[in-house]
Order: C-alpha cells, then structure tokens, then sequence
C-alpha cells in the first residue's frame, strides 16, 4: 500500500486473545479509517491488475467480506461470499478443513460461479494457509480459476504460503 507504516499501525495487537499465546491482528481500526481503506483496495486492485484481472471476487466469511466487496467495486466486478457451513440455502458446495481444535467447513451455492470465472480469493489474515486452502478447492470444484490468493496480512512464522503451493500468493503486509 501507498502509506505501508500507516497501514501497519492500524492494524492492532492483542495478545493473548483468544487464548494465550496467540497474539490476534485486529483489522477493525484499520476498516474504520476511510483513507486506509480506500489505500488499501487500491494496492489490492494494482495486485490483481498485474495477475491479469478477475471476473468476480470471492471473499472467507467475515472479514474477507469487508475487504472483499469494495474490492469487488473497485474493480466493477461482482462479490461471492465463501460462507461458514449452514448459512446458505441449498444446494451448495461443501469444503471441510482443520482447525486448531476440531474442523470447520465453507460452503458456496451451486451455480454462483460461472463456470470457468477468473476468481480472487480474499481474506484478512493468512496464517497456517488451512482456511485459504479449504477457500481454493471450493471455487475450484464450483467451476472457477483461481487466479491468485490476496490477504492484508501474513504471518509469515506460520507458513501458509508454502501450504497454498502454486497458487498465486499475494499479502500486502508481512509479519515473522
Ligand atoms: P488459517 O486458516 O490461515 O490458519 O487462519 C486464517 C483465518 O483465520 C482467516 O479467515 C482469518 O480471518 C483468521 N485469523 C487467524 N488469525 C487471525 C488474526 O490474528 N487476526 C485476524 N483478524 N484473523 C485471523
């Protein structure tokens, strides 16, 4: 992004949180901020412009809806959400993942993506990659490409960007 320190400082450490010794990223001081929002989707537009373009931007429920969808605008394409399991109303496609303690599961409706779209994925934060994963395989068994992965920010210490393996990886900030 144009102003990265800016950026950087608006996104906030919390320790301990949800538990020890996780230390949590809060993106929410950053969302508030209208010229930090608005920097942001730029950097992720030029981001995507490089990859080539996108025919529709998917976002990770939740915090990748708030990204995603001025993102979305930004470059006049349409949003998909990538939903937690159970919100969606039939039929739908179904990706389960690990989590740290037990699984979870994302769910797109069948039929959203036409079938061979150029895809963005967008979340807030990559970490161990498992979410973004789970993410790819569901756009990809719904029909889509997928033409890069975008986060805000990456936790470089917990290498979800080697799980994601050839997929196009791109993160605005980086952290050990
Ligand atoms: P992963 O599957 O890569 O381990 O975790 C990434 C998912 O968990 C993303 O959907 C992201 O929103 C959430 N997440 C994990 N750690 C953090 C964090 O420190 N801050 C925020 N905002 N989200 C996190």
């Amino acid at each position: 992004p144009a102003r990265a320190a800016e950026i950087r400082s608006l996104i906030q450490d919390i320790p301990d949180y949800p538990h020890p010794p996780v230390v949590f990223r809060d993106i929410m001081p950053l969302l508030a901020d209208g010229a930090a929002l608005a920097d942001v989707t730029d950097a992720f537009a030029s981001l995507v412009e490089a990859d080539g373009g996108v025919d529709v931007v998917a976002g990770m429920e939740a915090r990748g809806f708030l990204l995603g969808a001025p993102l979305a605008t930004r470059l006049g394409v349409g949003f998909v959400p990538l939903r937690k399991a159970g919100k969606l109303p039939p039929p739908v496609e179904r990706e389960d993942y690990e989590l740290e303690y037990g699984t979870a599961s994302i769910e797109l409706r069948r039929g959203t993506l036409q079938p061979g779209a150029r895809v963005l994925v967008v979340d807030d934060v990559l970490a161990t990659g498992g979410t973004a994963e789970a993410a790819a395989r569901l756009v990809q068994r719904s029909g889509g490409t997928v033409v890069a992965l975008a986060f805000l920010l990456e936790l470089a210490a917990l290498g979800g960007r080697a799980r994601l393996g050839d997929h196009t990886v791109e993160t605005l900030l980086r952290v050990g």
